[in-house]
């Protein structure tokens, strides 16, 4: 470690230690103690959290989330496949409070940007000097005609928010018949992890080759292919479960009718005995309420990439899944988001102009089978004169799928549950 690396460490963790031993986790010395809010726990919010401490002990940062564990997306499609316990997925929040942060078991339900003061279910009033926002996805489920009463009878769930959901549907699928349909049904782009419903078709193929081979997966498809890595998922499903998996392009689903298992798109009305609708998604109800869901179309959040505030509402930043970019959905990219915001944050409260040319890298894996992946690596610098994250030369494609890339893909997530969370 380099030395300054390590006093700095050191610097903070006897701070922790003073502020622990006074009572207060923000008595510390210095002038002023500017306060962050961070709304959601995720792979964004916990992140920028931890780095607001991590190089500012002299920032308090509050992190408000109603869920007592933080359970992982990626890796999830090992669970629907059979090959990982549900447990894996889930990890604590301990860490987190090390670092002087507050975390607070709660629901935001309300932000007075002009009085920068965050409103939750549990009754508090929490004033900020600048509110971080990082609150995932919302699912529009009214685009698809019978979604809701299909979710209430529990014959159809999207799955893309790791949880309940994600159990019902492995348990749905070792219910089914072999000889069985399973229909996954996904949304065009932009949307969380657009590789996810591709991986997740492989990891249902694994599990009914091996207990139920007369079974078939139709994938339809809102979009006009399989928009990443599709080469390397083709590939694979010729590979691994030839016939198995039916792709069908152009086709996004409109209705469903949970009676009779039927999904209906604009050509056709498909019958399944499993059904996964992934419906389009959006920037949570929660930002339209702070007014930061800004764009044309009512979905995503408009930023300024340098600083990740919100260009409709002062002090109030955004990162993650609701930001309104060219760059991709993922863990990987909100953790980068929440890192670039939060040095941001730490250069404007301290007076200071933040990097003008922030840069985000994220690798994708992609599980093929219980043992090989593939993986993408994309490198973006913000360009100020273009306005926009440019994709840099730097990265690079593992298209074709591998055991190496497994182990690579289940190093990445450890890394990330660390860098996040430890
Ligand atoms: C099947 C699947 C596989 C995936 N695989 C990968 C992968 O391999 N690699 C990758 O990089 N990405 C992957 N992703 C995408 C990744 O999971 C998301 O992009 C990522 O979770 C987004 O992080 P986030 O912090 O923006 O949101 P989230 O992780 O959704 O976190 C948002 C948090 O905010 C909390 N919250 C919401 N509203 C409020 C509120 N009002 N008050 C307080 N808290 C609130 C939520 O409870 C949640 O904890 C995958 C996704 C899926 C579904």
């Amino acid at each position: 470690m380099n030395p300054n690396r390590r006093q700095f460490l050191h610097a903070s963790v006897a701070s922790m230690a003073l502020a622990a031993a006074s009572g207060n986790a923000f008595a510390k010395s210095g002038k002023s103690h500017p306060h962050v809010v961070v709304v959601g726990a995720g792979w964004g919010g916990a992140t920028c959290a931890k780095y607001l401490r991590l190089w500012d002990p002299g920032i308090q940062v509050t992190l408000i989330e109603p869920n007592p564990h933080f359970i992982s997306c990626p890796m999830s499609n090992w669970v629907v496949g059979g090959f990982q316990d549900f447990d894996y997925l889930v990890k604590s929040y301990d860490n987190l409070p090390r670092y002087g942060i507050q975390m607070l078991q709660d629901l935001v339900i309300g932000v007075d940007a002009d009085k920068q003061v965050v409103r939750t279910r549990g009754g508090r009033r929490i004033r900020y000097d600048r509110l971080v926002l990082a609150p995932g996805m919302e699912w529009m489920t009214e685009t698809v005609e019978g979604y809701e009463d299909g979710a209430k009878a529990q014959k159809v769930m999207h799955a893309f928010r790791a949880g309940p959901e994600t159990l019902l549907l492995r348990k749905q699928l070792e219910a089914m018949p072999d000889g069985g349909v399973f229909i996954i049904a996904s949304p065009p782009r932009p949307g969380r992890c657009v590789s996810g419903p591709y991986e997740r078709a492989c990891a249902a193929a694994h599990y009914f080759k091996q207990h139920k081979p007369k079974s078939k997966i139709i994938m339809l498809d809102g979009d006009i292919d399989i928009v990443s890595k599709g080469p390397m998922f083709k590939a694979a499903w010729k590979e691994f479960y030839p016939g198995m998996i039916e792709h069908r392009p152009n086709n996004l689903a409109m209705g469903f009718d949970h009676r009779e298992m039927v999904v209906r798109t604009e050509f056709e009305d498909v019958k399944g005995d499993v059904v996964n609708i992934i419906p389009p998604q959006r920037a949570p109800r929660l930002c339209k309420d702070v007014g930061v869901r800004n764009d044309a179309l009512d979905r995503w959040c408009g930023i300024d990439f340098v600083t990740y505030e919100s260009t409709s509402v002062p002090k109030v930043h955004v990162i993650g899944d609701p930001v309104l970019s060219n760059m991709p959905k993922s863990a990987h990219v909100s953790n980068n988001q929440a890192k670039i915001c939060a040095a941001a944050l730490i250069e404007i409260l301290n007076d200071r102009q933040p990097l003008p040319t922030p840069v985000i890298g994220s690798t994708s894996y992609s599980i093929t089978s219980d043992h090989t992946s593939g993986s993408i690596a994309v490198v973006m610098r913000y360009d100020p004169a273009k306005k926009a994250y440019i994709r840099q030369p730097e990265g690079g494609a593992n298209t074709r799928h591998s055991e190496l890339d497994f182990a690579y893909g289940r190093a990445w997530h450890e890394n990330m549950w660390a860098d996040t969370l430890g």
